[in-house]
């Protein structure tokens, strides 16, 4: 299919995921497409729904490890902006940055994202993914989700239908998010930005920064230590395979050093895992998801 003739987004052939996620990895996408509204998704959906392509949506790229061989397929990148606040409640639309937005509700005195300061994700993503940190997670001040299912029709769950768990979110059917619902809570701007500074500097204190990763690599496993200090006590930190690397800043994250490819990354993440059993008996699972 012609899809420029259908689709008024904008439309790359062959891009490399590499420039879409924030490890840096991924082989060339057949088709990679920003839809231009939510009518052009809408209708690309239920194109996509007859033609039988499959489809994969990207938000900020920043928990995926796509592999190195083509996606055969199409990568759909919704790049919606825009917020509107009444009151305390927000509704923000799927492709704005968290943690830009985490600081604008704090200027305007809402407060509840102070956790998602530095989370490097979209909305969209972070809903997803549930994205938590320091001991909050979005699902506290997710109110609904708004988005498209399959077929292109639109769809509307409330928090009290959708299934929140550690790093995951289960909904009753697939759906491309559009927009997002919060109920934050009032505050003293200059209160919520402090506490915001803070964590991002425990962030640069504590996790690489500035250089190509996917965040964790690995969910901390339940009544134990981190998998951060678990990697850390079986000495693995530096551990490298090809251009991958476990981070000697913080062990559950794998920097992409030297062009690494997804099959470096893959390596060294059976590398850990098979020595933390060895060693610890447990069983490390993945945060990041892993496309293939
Ligand atoms: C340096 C660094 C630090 C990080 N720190 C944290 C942290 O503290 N806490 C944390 O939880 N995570 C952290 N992460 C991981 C990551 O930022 C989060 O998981 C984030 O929420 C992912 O958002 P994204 O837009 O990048 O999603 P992507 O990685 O693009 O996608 C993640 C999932 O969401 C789906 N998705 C994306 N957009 C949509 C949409 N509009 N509709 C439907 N599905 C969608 C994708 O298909 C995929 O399944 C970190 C990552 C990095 C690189």
């Amino acid at each position: 299919m012609d899809w420029s003739k259908k689709i008024e987004g904008k439309i790359k052939k062959g891009e490399p995921l590499s420039l879409h996620t924030s490890i840096g990895i991924g082989g060339k996408a057949d088709y990679f497409i920003i839809p231009a509204s939510f009518g052009d998704l809408k209708r690309l959906m239920g194109l996509l729904k007859k033609s039988g392509n499959s489809y994969f949506v990207v938000g900020n790229g920043t928990n995926l490890l796509f592999s190195d061989k083509r996606f055969k397929g199409m990568i759909i990148h919704p790049e919606f902006k825009g917020y509107t606040v009444r009151g305390r409640n927000v509704v923000i639309r799927s492709g704005e940055n968290l943690t830009n937005f985490a600081v604008l509700l704090a200027r305007r005195g809402l407060a509840g994202l102070e956790f998602a300061a530095g989370i490097p994700g979209s909305m969209g993503g972070a809903v997803m993914t549930n994205a938590g940190a320091f001991g909050h997670s979005l699902c506290e001040v997710v109110t609904s989700v708004k988005g498209l299912d399959e077929t292109g029709r639109d769809i509307v769950f409330p928090s009290t239908e959708i299934k929140f768990g550690y790093r995951k979110t289960e909904l009753p059917c697939k759906i491309i998010f559009t927009e997002v619902e919060l109920k934050l809570h009032k505050g003293s701007p200059e209160k919520i930005l402090s506490r915001m500074e803070k964590f991002i500097k425990k962030r640069k204190a504590t996790q690489p920064y500035n250089v190509k990763t996917a965040g964790c690599i690995f969910k901390n496993p339940k009544d134990s230590l981190p998998a951060g200090r678990l990697i850390e006590k079986a000495e693995l930190k530096g551990l490298k395979l090809g251009g991958a690397m476990v981070s000697n800043v913080h062990a559950n994250f794998i920097e992409n050093r030297k062009r690494a490819t997804a099959s470096d990354v893959l390596g060294l993440v059976e590398w850990i895992r098979d020595e933390i059993f060895d060693r610890y008996k447990i069983n490390l699972e993945l945060e990041i998801e892993v496309v293939k």
